[in-house]
């Protein structure tokens, strides 16, 4: 999971990496009064998951309150490289001297983490990896032991620096470690780090991608993964452990498997109907689960008046029929829905879970083609 800016500079901050003092904004006026609040120059940073905003036009300079609700209200609402810009982050704006690179990821190639730093900060790392590896410095830290202030030390010095900047970049080098460390990073970036005309070395801009697979270990960078779904079932999904993706149409459609589900959508489509969501339920299906995703669904259907059926195809093999059948059993008990659902059973013991879920409402067909037809309605 990669994190905004925003959320990445808080962290890094935690950890004594200075950063500039800034706001984040959704609207033209907020922009306008983190100016007032902050009393001086600032830039616009677009807070988009991706890099290249500079490039793209996505940090603005303002010099006053008035400058920066203009430039805001241009920003914002703007497509960036497939994101909408829906924050801003509006900081000081430094007077820059140098900028240089400092991060830390994964050589894949050895299984060990990989620490950098580069003269050649604020341009494109990889284009500095290509075209000129010797201003590269790295280091392979042994995992167990860490990395040692004399290491980031003498990897400073390799790229240039001395005195009071060496020391002081070496430390926010070993702290750039330490939250790659702490957080099961996969990039922990600072690009540029700035040594600013009056000296004061500030990371300007913040890079953190957390392993998805250690989220767990994460409540709060967690619980920043679910503010980022806008609608209230997509959060609820995260929570029930799907895959929910809300969308407009009439069918509201579910299977277990991505590339399963992503075919029904299209089958859907392919009828002349159209998906109201997405949702898959992952493999190995406990009877809980079943229930609370054919719940979900409901919900949906309760609160979209669009939605005129349920449309579902299960693949019975990793995932057991027995769970799935007896917990769609169970909610339809409890909800007694009155929209018609209509499902594709295929797999290990699947005409018994059909005559079971016919039993309890469900029409069961034998291919997607006819379940699709009969979903839509074209039939
Ligand atoms: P990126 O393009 O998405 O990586 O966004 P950055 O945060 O790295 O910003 C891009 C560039 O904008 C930086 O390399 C700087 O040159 C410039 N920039 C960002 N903040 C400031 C600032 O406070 N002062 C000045 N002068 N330039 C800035
Ligand atoms: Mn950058």
């Amino acid at each position: 999971m990669r994190l905004y800016e925003h959320e990445a500079k808080k962290i890094f901050r935690k950890f004594g990496i200075s950063v500039p003092q800034g706001r984040v904004v959704s609207n033209p006026a907020e922009a306008r009064e983190a100016v007032v609040e902050l009393g001086k120059p600032v830039v616009l940073k677009a807070q988009v998951l991706v890099g290249g905003r500079g490039k793209a036009g996505g940090v603005k300079a303002a010099g006053s309150p008035e400058e920066a609700e203009r430039k805001a209200a241009e920003l914002l609402g703007v497509e960036m490289r497939g994101f909408k810009i829906n924050k801003l982050l509006v900081e000081e704006k430094l007077d820059i001297a140098r900028e240089l690179y400092l991060g830390v990821t994964i050589d894949h190639t050895r299984g060990t983490p990989v620490v950098m730093a580069s003269s050649e900060g604020g341009v494109d790392i990889e284009e500095v990896a290509t075209k000129t590896p010797e201003k590269i410095a790295l280091l392979h830290p042994d995992i167990r032991k860490g990395v040692r202030e004399y290491e980031t030390r003498r990897l400073i010095k390799q790229i240039g620096l001395k005195g009071r900047e060496l020391l002081r970049t070496s430390s926010i080098l070993w702290m750039l470690y330490r939250v790659f460390r702490a957080y099961n990073g996969e990039i922990a970036e600072i690009n540029p780090l700035v040594i600013t005309t009056d000296g004061n070395i500030v990371a300007v801009d913040a890079r953190l991608n957390v392993d998805d697979h250690a989220l767990f270990r994460h409540p709060e960078v967690e619980a920043l993964r679910l503010e980022r779904f806008e609608s209230p079932l997509e959060r609820e999904g995260q929570k029930r452990g799907v895959n929910f993706v809300d969308l407009k149409g009439s069918v509201a459609v579910m299977g277990n498997g991505a590339g399963l589900v992503m075919a029904l959508l299209d089958a859907v489509k392919m009828v002349g109907g159209e998906p109201a969501c997405f949702l898959d339920t992952g493999g190995g299906l406990s009877m809980e689960r079943a229930e609370s995703a054919l719940d979900l669904l409901l919900m949906k259907a309760d609160s979209d008046p669009d939605v005129k059926a349920i449309f579902f195809a299960f693949w019975f093999m990793i995932t057991p029929a027995q769970e799935v059948t007896e917990g769609f059993i169970n909610v339809i008990a409890k909800k007694k829905p009155q929209i018609p659902i209509i499902g594709v059973i295929q797999g290990v013991a699947a005409d018994r879970a059909a005559e079971i879920l016919e039993k309890a409402g469900i029409r069961c067909y034998p291919t997607i083609e006819e379940g699709v037809r009969a979903a839509v309605g074209v039939m």
